[in-house]
């Protein structure tokens, strides 16, 4: 373990935020390090615990607590206290293809599960794992991983996002011929064209998919598997050329808000919004009509991940004004640790978009959209009750010119790839395939990630496509050594 009584002498540290007056001043990300001292002195607080919480339960069904790829958390706690950072780099990748995404943008279950926690003081993990492989990237140690042996076995991955890069990752270095198939320009799926800027610099997906072409794997860019688009891949032909077919293609079916109203100009989906953004900051063509925030009084409807990156990036657009409304009552300024703990407790977080300047409002339902010349100008709102039923009386109008709709995503997209294919779906629409194997419906054909388990988060992304890889290889090969 770290140090012996380090949790006793050493008081939690965590990295800060720019200042807001300069981050909103562009889009770059804003989080300082921690020197490599203090580093060290937190990795000093880890208790190596008998039952180490952090380290996650294994399973990934929804509810698990802890890390969801069961980082070695008080292994690589143990090697930074103790200096041996290219060692504590090996622990890290050997359960996590990608801790530079999930350093910056997991909201950590293994802070919630550290036994420290039990009194608000987890060990920082996630500020650990980010310097680790941060500190592995800048000394060189991030090298190709190429197969010793090929096994003339080819696989076709669909959706470049974390699941399927994860997946594919896994493997070529399993010595498979992987080609993965990306309907936009470049990888990562919402970790490029959803996530902004700010939260993860996009050069860190750049890399990682130079260190797997390295390796072997071919992406194949503006390939849409399915539909009619002109350039559509037809997924009958995937099942010819290829052994087996990973599906990883995200839950993209936005929730709606079917109101009176709806149909006025300045209502937009949150992704249609996001990805023009994460285009101009990467300098790629935005299609279609602008959708910018500069002057307007913005409102945004849902209050998870992505409302909080639509109300960060209206502030670096130069909104006006920005309101988040949501329809959950607030939740508790802080979790009773005695029911809640060692799982991910429901209570008020404040994300650093929020703490840039936006007003929020619970337990709020939209009722209609008013608006002036085709376009919106006005929401219509109640308060709710516990039931979600409108309150008499408190009824109030909010001053609109852009509403952003970030009330989640319903499934995946049917149209085109799963139709094509006949994959049967599970009760919430999404690709039905179980968590031991992977199979769908369709002989050799897998699926994983957000098309397979529904809207989730990027570290589930993760440890899907590597368990679904591994259920791949075990397809192909009848056993194999790819670790979960
Ligand atoms: C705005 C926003 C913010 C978020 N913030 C966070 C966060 O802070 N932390 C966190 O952990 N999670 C966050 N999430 C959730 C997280 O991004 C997803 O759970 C994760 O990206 C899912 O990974 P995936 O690989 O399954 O799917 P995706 O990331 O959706 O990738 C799917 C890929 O498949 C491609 N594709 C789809 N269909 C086809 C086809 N037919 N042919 C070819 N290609 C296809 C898509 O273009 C895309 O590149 C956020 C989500 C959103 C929308
Ligand atoms: S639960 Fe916290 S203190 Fe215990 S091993 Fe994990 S990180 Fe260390």
């Amino acid at each position: 373990m770290g140090k012996v009584t380090g949790f006793l002498e050493i008081e939690r540290h965590d990295r800060v935020y720019a200042p807001v007056t300069d981050r909103v001043k562009n889009y770059n990300e804003f989080v300082v390090p921690l020197s490599e001292k203090d580093l060290r002195d937190q990795a000093a607080r880890c208790m190596n615990c008998g039952i180490p919480y952090c380290h996650g339960t294994g399973s990934a069904q929804p509810g698990a607590t802890g890390c969801p790829v069961n980082n070695q958390i008080p292994d690589w706690n143990d090697l930074v206290y103790n200096g041996y950072w290219q060692e504590a780099a090996r622990t890290l990748h050997s359960t996590n293809n990608f801790p530079e995404f999930t350093g910056r943008i997991c909201p950590a279950p293994c802070e919630a599960s550290c036994t420290l926690n039990i009194d608000d003081n987890p060990v920082t993990i996630k500020t650990i794992e980010c310097a680790i492989v941060d500190t592995a990237f800048d000394n060189g140690w991030v090298t190709p991983e190429i197969a010793a042996v090929k096994t003339g076995q080819s696989v076709a991955v669909v959706g470049a996002g974390p699941a399927g890069l994860a997946c594919a990752q896994q493997l070529a270095r399993a010595g498979h011929d992987v080609h993965v198939y990306e309907k936009f320009a470049k990888a990562g799926g919402l970790l490029r064209y959803g996530i902004p800027d700010f939260k993860m610099e996009k050069h860190l997906i750049d890399r990682r998919v130079a260190q797997m072409e390295a390796e072997g794997v071919t992406f194949h860019y503006g390939a849409p598997v399915g539909g009619s688009t002109p350039g559509a891949v037809d997924p009958a032909e995937l099942l010819k050329q290829y052994d087996a077919v990973a599906l990883t293609g995200g839950a993209e079916s936005p929730r709606d808000l079917p109101i009176p109203g709806r149909e006025l100009g300045g209502i937009h989906f949150a992704m249609d919004f996001l990805t023009q953004q994460n285009r101009r900051v990467s300098g790629e063509a935005v299609n279609g009509t602008d959708i910018l925030a500069a002057g307007k009084n913005v409102v945004v409807i849902g209050g998870g991940d992505t409302g909080s990156d639509c109300i960060g990036t209206s502030i670096r657009q130069g909104a006006k004004s920005v309101t988040q409304i949501e329809i959950m009552p607030a939740p508790p300024e802080r979790e009773n640790k005695a029911l809640t703990w060692p799982n991910w407790p429901m209570k008020m977080r404040t994300s650093s978009s929020q703490a840039e300047g936006a007003a929020r409002e619970f337990a709020v339902m939209t009722q209609s959209f008013e608006g002036e010349g085709g376009v919106v100008k006005k929401l219509n709102c109640v308060r709710v009750d516990a039931k979600f039923q409108p309150i008499p009386g408190t009824e109030f109008v909010l001053e609109a010119d852009l509403v952003l709709l970030a009330m989640g995503f319903v499934s995946p997209v049917k149209e085109g790839l799963l139709t094509q294919l006949g994959v049967a779906l599970d009760p919430r629409g999404n690709v039905a395939a179980d968590l031991s194997h992977f199979t769908t419906s369709v002989d050799k054909v897998f699926a994983a990630g957000d098309m397979r388990r529904g809207q989730s988060l990027v570290v589930w992304a993760i440890r899907e496509g590597r368990l679904c890889a591994q259920a791949i290889d075990r397809f192909l090969m009848g056993s194999t050594t790819l670790p979960r």
